[in-house]
């Protein structure tokens, strides 16, 4: 058996800076909460740490329109904040930290495909899946994952599959991934839920299994079980890509899915066994949504110790 990989956690101080209006959810204390319970169940001890850094152009021109990377750089108000859109705004530090939350995966795909890395969890923020082409939405600027899983099609990985949990469907991600047959999209979501996805059973590259509200953790673990499997057998990805957003979890105040801390192990363990068997174990996973602290901490804790034997 060949030698385990190390594991790596990635984050960026410019991470904590970028804040939206008073009691927003998508905060800077939800990261805060993630380290916090890392120190303290000794997690930490497992994982190499690196700091990421800012994402090329280059590698944000892949997934996105020169128009929104300019948008989205340009936008740097000396005060206060600058809406896009109801529920999402940047200030001062928005741009930053959102080039370093992409550039997170960079690094991410360099250590995995250099072997330096096996397994690599990117504690950043703000979150990218709702993230289009042309769109910035739903408190998303770029879309870190697309971001992550074109860097290693660029460097020769020749199939890829995402897999996106989060409680919201990740439109931005299947919007950039449209006709790209490289790439597999595997999603678990609540509908109707935002971002109104109801799925798209023709498209091929699209594995979509919508849950419902009050769902809980046997329909979840069926949809993995039956419908992501078979699929990820048949594509045959030699490196995996993780939305790994936690708000499908039963204490989150944004949705109605009933997962436990449990399932996010369970899942774990699915991707880590696929990606022993058929990736070389290359998993890199992007914080997504999740937004009760304290779940939140314990479902990355959960999520994380299967990947490090811990
Ligand atoms: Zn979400």
């Amino acid at each position: 058996m060949a030698a385990v990989l190390p594991s790596f956690w990635i984050t960026h101080a410019s991470c904590r800076l970028h804040r939206m209006e008073d009691g927003h959810p998508e905060c800077p204390e939800r990261l805060a909460a993630i380290e916090d319970r890392l120190l303290a169940t000794g997690l930490d001890l497992f994982l190499h740490r690196a700091d990421a850094p800012a994402a090329s152009a280059e590698a944000l021109l892949r997934v996105h329109t020169a128009a929104h990377v300019e948008a989205v750089l340009g936008t740097r108000p000396l005060e206060g904040l600058v809406h896009i859109d109801p529920d999402t705004s940047m200030n001062a530090h928005t741009a930053d930290a959102a080039l370093h939350a992409a550039g997170a995966g960079v690094l991410a795909v360099e250590l995995a495909l250099s072997k330096r890395a096996g397994f690599v969890f990117c504690n950043v923020r703000p979150p990218g899946h709702h993230a289009e082409r042309d769109r910035a939405m739903g408190f998303c600027f770029f879309n870190n994952i697309a971001v992550a899983a074109a860097e290693a099609l660029a460097r020769g990985i020749e199939r890829v599959a995402v897999l996106d949990f989060d409680v919201h469907y990740g439109n931005g991600t299947a919007d950039i991934f449209r006709n790209e047959p490289r790439v597999l999209l595997c999603s678990t979501y609540q509908h109707p839920l935002y971002p109104d996805w109801a799925g798209d059973p023709d498209a091929p590259g699209l594995i979509d299994s919508p849950l419902h509200e009050g769902d809980g953790s046997k329909a979840y673990r069926d949809a993995l079980q039956n419908h992501w499997l078979p699929a990820l057998e048949e594509f045959d990805p030699q490196m995996l890509f993780v939305s790994a957003g936690f708000d499908a979890h039963v204490r989150d105040p944004m949705a109605g899915l009933c997962l436990t801390d449990e399932d996010y192990y369970w899942t774990a363990t699915l991707i880590r066994d696929f990606a022993e068997r058929r990736c070389k174990g290359r998993v890199v996973a992007m914080l997504e949504g999740g937004y009760d602290g304290h779940a939140l901490a314990r479902c990355v804790e959960a999520f994380v110790r299967p990947f490090v034997g811990a």
